[in-house]
């Protein structure tokens, strides 16, 4: 059967992360660093409470910028965590994941044939996003160099007339950076002196290992969008609950997007979400120190090998460098797993600047990260 799909939805690539997982999925015994979702099962008062709310009959739609009774206690977690004030009632939306609240924003902003500027490297997802709104995803460099922040003079020649939506990932996936206070005057201000709105996909915030981490939207630019999820701090990945705020015309608009695709996310999840902003944050700050733990010994062993190429400050990933193949990054993962049993995701799948790096999951053990990278500073050599 000839199937006439969209053409941009039918040119863009699968993620190139997926790619090398099933190929893992068919090889039993491999040792796991692709996978970019914490190895921590959900805190057992958040299960609890989903129990809960199914037998109380919390079954229904809600509204689909969520129950007001978790957008007030995620009012409360902005003020707290975020040091971002926002109205429950309109600058705040609940999405499917961070990935949904995100997709919501950018339609909510973007017409055809805008320009869309991502970070690379970055997560691939932005740019399927680019694809179903007909914008074009434009580049910018972060490199290895500059510790994986923006070079803030490429970003600015690629600003044009056309360019409507800045996305920024502090932390960010796959790097760990997590930008200092000067890059993030910097970029609000190569946003606010082109009229240009900021896209902060903040989803890593409580996952900040080194000093403070300063939302965007406090640095007093009123282009802020910014996008939360439990997915990364809670260990709820499966959950698909996120959330976005910000001008309210634009939540308004994210909604509308919302209600085209999703109508609310599951009431379930969403009483869920209340338990863990109502419940103790302990559970936060030790799967944050676990990460910490696994950073600082994949770091050193890295390191040890000449194979680190900038020490992450949060989020839960390490690029490690394997230039020293001479093949890209994508044909390199191949190769590893399937002589060596050991998965890990080409930085190919996050753009060129990554090219010859991989990501290497801090969100496995310990014992597997030593295995992992000792198999690779050996296959490297
Ligand atoms: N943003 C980044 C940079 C991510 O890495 C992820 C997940 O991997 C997300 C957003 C969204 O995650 P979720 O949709 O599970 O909230």
């Amino acid at each position: 059967m000839l199937y006439q799909l969209s053409n941009s939805v039918r040119e863009a690539a699968h993620s190139g992360i997926r790619e090398i997982g099933n190929l893992a999925i068919k090889r039993p015994g491999t040792i796991r660093l692709e996978v970019g979702q914490p190895d921590f099962p959900t805190p057992p008062h958040i299960v609890a409470a989903a129990k809960l709310a199914m037998d109380e009959g919390w079954t229904g739609y809600t509204a689909t910028a969520g129950l007001l009774s978790l957008r007030e206690r995620i009012a409360g977690k902005l003020q707290r965590v975020n040091g971002i004030t926002a109205d429950p009632e309109a600058e705040i939306t609940i999405g499917p994941g961070g990935v949904g609240a995100i997709a919501a924003l950018v339609g909510a902003l973007v017409e055809p044939g805008d320009e869309v500027l991502l970070p690379d490297p970055g997560w691939p997802n932005y740019r399927l996003m680019t694809t179903w709104s007909d914008t074009r995803a434009v580049y910018y460099p972060c490199p290895a160099e500059n510790g994986f922040g923006p070079d803030l003079e490429q970003l600015a020649a690629l600003v044009t007339p056309r360019t409507k939506v800045l996305v920024v990932n502090s932390p960010n996936n796959p790097t760990g950076a997590v930008y200092s206070q000067d890059v993030q005057r910097a970029l609000l201000e190569i946003a606010d002196s082109h009229g240009v709105w900021v896209v902060s996909d903040e989803c890593y915030d409580e996952l900040v290992f080194d000093g403070e981490f300063k939302s965007l939207a406090t640095f007093g630019s009123d282009r802020v969008l910014s996008a939360y999820t439990f997915s990364k701090s809670y260990s709820m990945t499966g959950w698909r609950i996120g959330y976005a705020t910000g001008d309210r015309q634009v939540i308004d608009g994210a909604v509308k997007v919302l209600e085209s695709n999703s109508s609310c996310v599951s009431t379930i999840s969403q009483k869920a979400a209340e338990a863990a902003l109502d419940g103790p944050q302990d559970c936060v700050g030790e799967m944050r120190d676990a990460y910490r733990r696994r950073r600082d010994l994949a770091c050193a062993q890295l390191e040890e090998h000449g194979l680190l190429l900038a020490r992450p400050s949060g989020a839960f990933y390490v690029m490690a460098d394997v230039s020293a193949a001479g093949i890209d990054s994508r044909s390199f993962a191949i190769k590893f797993l399937e002589e060596r049993g050991v998965s890990v995701a080409p930085g190919t799948a996050f753009g060129e600047v990554g090219a010859h790096a991989v990501r290497i999951s801090l969100a496995s053990s310990e014992a597997d990260l030593q295995e992992g990278i000792g198999r690779l500073a050996e296959f490297l050599a």
